[in-house]
């Protein structure tokens, strides 16, 4: 008998005896803290990873579903999900460019003049943005004469910033990447991660690398979607892949004093259905006051029991009263023999329709004006996704918003189906026709 190679035996026997998702039974651990994670949040069933969109050849290959079954930890709260495809995947060829929303183009430029403003930001400053995407936000410090540099893994949305002429460095960020920026004195008087926290899998060492690229005086800003408003909203399908944790300001607090930060401000902003914007510096920077926001969110999410494990168990049942009220009202509309169509294809679309087991026979097709996402198809559900006009062709009787938190500027765009008696559905936070 021959024997293998080692390395070979080895990649056979990791291939027999080693699942690579760890079976229910194996006590996962708290990203942040490293507690057991014993407690169910909500359990969402099996969805695909929702950012890849299949083409039509693709159709016929099947797909992984990955569970997304949330926990929430008993000594930090923070809810998270368990990280089964890595973020290597997921970001390299990430087909989302931010820069195809108006209002978030309206929110970013708004932030920038905001941040030089009270910071006093200019030709002498740095800032740097963790998860750049294509530029979409550092475009706007760019005109304004601050130099800037994005960091982002996905090549692909990377190049596109560098052509719109905002340095980017195509990496992943952690502390290795900091302490080298740090190494060459490029820390930075601003560093923005927005919308990035919840991506992280690796979350520790994320917020310290961080805290590394900030200069001494340094503010850092995050913003992330608030549980609090997840949970009040009933956002529940704003809980996907690729966000694997979900944080309250109580939790937020926590992670920054461990790594020897300390927010100072905290605004409320209506962005992704309810964010917070934090404001931190290093712990030791003695000049900035801590307002009064902080106390009051922190009050809020105290009044809403977020500070003991009472708050996190209401959730799962009111998940299950909008998945059924939501099946009747698409059910009835079918037997009724109306027409549904999608608007938006947007990531959290894949937890709602799977959750809600909601395929092409309740809504016909979906649009975007994203043209990389048009031509494919919704991820495990396989609803194609035309461009916007088709809804004009086709004249459906409902126009169902997907990515409900932008409803206000779709149906404004969308008026028109009004001509042929059409209406609006918005699914979150409870089924509203209108
Ligand atoms: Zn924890």
């Amino acid at each position: 008998m021959t024997r293998l190679p080692r390395q070979m035996a080895q990649q056979m026997v990791s291939m027999t005896c080693a699942p690579e998702i760890q079976p229910q039974s194996v006590a996962l651990a708290c990203r942040f803290c490293g507690a057991a994670l014993r407690r169910t949040f909500v359990d969402l069933g099996m969805s695909p990873l929702c950012e890849t969109y299949p083409s039509a050849a693709e159709l016929g290959r099947g797909e992984m579903y990955f569970p997304l079954h949330v926990r929430v930890c008993e000594e930090c709260f923070l809810v998270q999900l368990e990280e089964f495809e890595s973020p290597e995947k997921i970001f390299r060829d990430y087909p989302y460019f931010s820069s195809y929303s108006d209002s978030w183009l309206q929110h970013c430029e708004e932030y920038c003049g905001k941040m030089i403003q009270r910071f006093g930001l200019g030709a002498q400053s740095f800032v740097a943005e963790v998860a750049s995407n294509d530029g979409y936000l550092l475009q706007y410090f760019v005109r304004g004469g601050v130099p800037v540099l994005g960091i982002e893994p996905a090549a692909n949305v990377a190049k596109v910033a560098i052509e719109k002429g905002v340095p980017t460095l195509v990496q992943f960020f952690g502390t290795q990447v900091a302490r080298e920026l740090a190494a060459q004195g490029r820390t930075a008087d601003l560093v923005l991660g927005n919308n990035v926290l919840a991506q992280v899998p690796d979350l520790n060492d994320f917020v310290e690398g961080m805290k590394i690229l900030l200069k001494p005086s340094g503010v850092l800003t995050l913003e992330f979607p608030h549980l609090l408003r997840l949970m009040e909203l009933n956002q529940f399908d704003t809980i996907y892949h690729e966000h694997f944790s979900y944080f309250s300001m109580l939790t937020t607090q926590r992670i920054l004093e461990a790594h020897g930060l300390k927010a100072f401000d905290v605004e409320e902003l209506s962005s992704h259905g309810g964010s917070l914007r934090v404001y931190a510096c290093r712990a030791e920077d003695g000049t900035r006051r801590v307002e009064p926001s902080v106390a009051e969110v922190i009050r809020q999410e105290t009044m809403a029991e977020l500070a003991s494990m009472q708050g996190y168990e209401r959730f799962a049942s009111q998940a299950l009263r909008t998945k059924r009220a939501l099946l009747e009202f698409l059910l009835t509309a079918a037997r009724e023999g109306k027409r549904v169509a999608g608007y938006g294809a947007p990531g959290k679309s894949a937890t709602l329709l799977h959750y809600c087991g909601i395929g092409k026979d309740l809504i016909e097709y979906t649009v975007d004006r994203n043209p990389h996402k048009q031509g494919r198809f919704l991820p495990g559900t396989h609803i194609p996704i035309y461009h916007p006009e088709r809804i004009r062709e086709t004249k459906p009787d409902y126009v169902f918003i997907l990515p409900w938190n932008l409803k206000d500027e779709i149906m404004q765009q969308l008026q028109f189906i009004r001509e042929w008696g059409g209406r609006f559905v918005v699914p979150i936070p409870t089924v509203t026709v209108c």
